[in-house]
C-alpha cells in the first residue's frame, strides 16, 4: 500500500494527539516525518520516541536543548523557533501537513506548505479567517489541496460528495451554543474563566473553548466555510444544536437538506481528511440515535452573542477586516484567560479595535503580517484603558 508521510504541527494539542492515534491505528498507511509543538517539550519527546519522525520542532526556543539532548542520540533531527518550522514545510519527506496549531501562528507554515505543493489537512481555522482570499488565490495556481478537519466543514464536505456545486442553496453550520446558551444576558456579566472553559460536548484547547463560549468560533467557521466552499456569506447560516450530533448540513436548490451525523468525536473528521475523503474503519463508539431523547435546533441569540455577527461584517468588508477581528480576538481571549478583562469585554475589545484600524483591500501576505501586528497593539491598548 502507498504510505502517506505526514507532518503534524501542533502535535501535542487536542487535534494533534488524535491525529497520532489514527497514525498508530494504521501503521501501514501513515508515517510521521515531522512533529512540531509549541512549548510542551516532554510530550513532544514522548511522541517522537514513539513515532520516530525525521524531524521534531519546538516553537519555544528556550526548550530546544531539552529536545535536542533527548532526540539527537536517537538520530532524530531537531529544530526550534517559528522560522525553523516554516522552513520545515518545504522539506520533501512528507506530502500532507495536519495544521493543528491554534491561532495566527498557523498562517506562515500553512502558506509555506501550499507554496511547496503539500496537501493541507486544515484544523487551524485562523488561517482561512485571516487569509482566506490570499490562500484561495494561491491554491488556484498550486497542486496543493485543502481538506477540512473542523467537524462542521468536514460534514459539509461529506454532504457535497456527488453533488453539483451549482445546486447548493445554503450551508447550515451547527453550533452547540457553548456553556452559556441558557444563561441570561445579565448572568453573562460576571461569568468566570472556569465557567467559560466548561464546554458541554467537546473537549478542546482553552482558546477554542473560549471562542465557543462567545460564539466567535462559529463566526470563524462561517468565514472558513465561505472560502472552503466558495459560497457567499449571505448563504451561510448558523443554527444552535445543543446535542452536537448533526455536524452541519447543506440545503440544495430542490429544498433537500443533507446532514452528516455522528457522536461528537474529532477522530472522524481527522480520519476522513487523512484518508483523502475516503472512509477508513474506525474503532470509535458508534452513534445510537435512540440514546438521544431529542435532537433540537434553535436560532442563535445574536444579542447575547454579538461575536457571531462579526462573521458577516468580516465577509462584507473583506480585505484585512477578518485579520483585525482575529488579532483582537486572540489578544482579548488571552486577557480574559488571565483574568484581566471580563467575558463581555471580549466583544468590546474587538469592536473598538476594528473602529481604530483601517482595512486594506486584497491584502498581500506582508499586508496581513503588518495588520496583525498593528491590531494586536491596538487591542492591548484598549484592554489597558479598560482597567
Ligand atoms: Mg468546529
Amino acid at each position: 500500500m502507498y504510505k502517506k508521510n505526514i507532518a503534524v504541527i501542533g502535535s501535542t494539542g487536542s487535534i494533534g494527539t488524535q491525529t497520532l492515534d489514527i497514525v498508530s491505528e494504521n501503521p501501514d498507511r501513515f508515517g510521521v516525518s515531522i512533529l512540531a509543538a509549541g512549548s510542551r517539550v516532554d510530550e513532544l519527546i514522548e511522541q517522537a520516541k514513539k513515532h520516530r519522525p525525521n524531524l521534531a520542532v519546538i516553537a519555544d526556543e528556550s526548550k530546544y536543548s531539552t529536545l535536542r539532548n533527548a532526540l539527537e542520540p536517537l538520530g532524530i533531527e531537531t529544530a526550534a523557533g517559528s522560522k525553523a518550522l516554516a522552513e520545515a514545510m518545504e522539506r520533501d519527506d512528507f506530502s500532507t501537513v495536519v495544521t493543528a496549531t491554534v491561532g495566527y501562528s498557523g498562517l506562515e507554515p500553512t502558506i509555506r506548505a501550499i507554496r511547496s505543493g503539500k496537501d493541507i489537512a486544515l484544523a487551524n481555522k485562523e488561517t482561512l479567517v485571516v487569509a482566506g482570499e490570499l490562500i484561495t488565490r494561491m491554491l488556484s495556481t498550486s497542486t496543493a489541496t485543502i481538506l477540512p478537519v473542523d467537524s462542521e466543514h468536514s460534514a459539509i464536505y461529506q454532504c457535497l460528495v456527488g453533488e453539483d456545486p451549482a445546486t447548493v442553496d445554503r450551508l447550515i453550520i451547527t453550533a452547540s451554543g457553548g456553556p452559556f446558551r441558557t444563561r441570561s444576558a445579565q448572568e453573562l456579566l460576571n461569568v468566570t474563566v472556569a465557567d467559560a472553559l466548561k464546554h458541554p460536548n467537546w473537549n478542546m484547547g482553552n482558546k477554542i473553548t473560549i471562542d465557543s463560549a462567545t460564539m466567535m468560533n462559529k463566526a470563524f467557521e462561517i468565514i472558513e466555510a465561505r472560502w472552503l466552499f466558495n459560497i457567499p456569506g449571505n448563504r451561510i447560516e448558523a443554527v444552535v444544536h445543543p446535542q452536537s450530533i448533526v455536524h452541519s448540513m447543506v440545503q440544495f436548490c430542490d429544498g433537500a437538506v443533507k446532514a452528516q451525523l455522528g457522536v461528537p468525536d474529532m477522530h472522524l473528521p481527522i480520519r476522513y481528511a487523512l484518508g483523502d475523503a475516503r472512509r477508513m474503519e474506525s474503532p470509535e463508539r458508534r452513534l445510537t440515535l435512540s440514546d438521544y431523547a431529542s435532537l433540537t435546533f434553535e436560532k442563535p441569540d445574536v444579542e447575547k452573542f454579538p461575536c457571531l455577527n462579526l462573521a458577516y461584517r468580516a465577509l462584507d468588508e473583506g480585505g484585512t477586516t477578518p485579520c483585525v477581528i482575529n488579532a483582537a480576538n486572540e489578544i482579548a481571549v488571552a486577557a480574559f484567560l488571565e483574568g484581566r478583562i471580563k467575558f463581555l469585554d471580549i466583544y468590546k475589545v474587538i469592536e473598538s479595535t476594528l473602529a481604530r484600524t483601517e482595512s486594506t483591500k486584497h491584502p498581500s501576505y506582508d499586508d496581513l503580517v503588518q495588520t496583525n501586528t498593528i491590531a494586536r497593539t491596538r487591542a492591548n491598548e484598549i484592554i489597558n484603558s479598560l482597567n
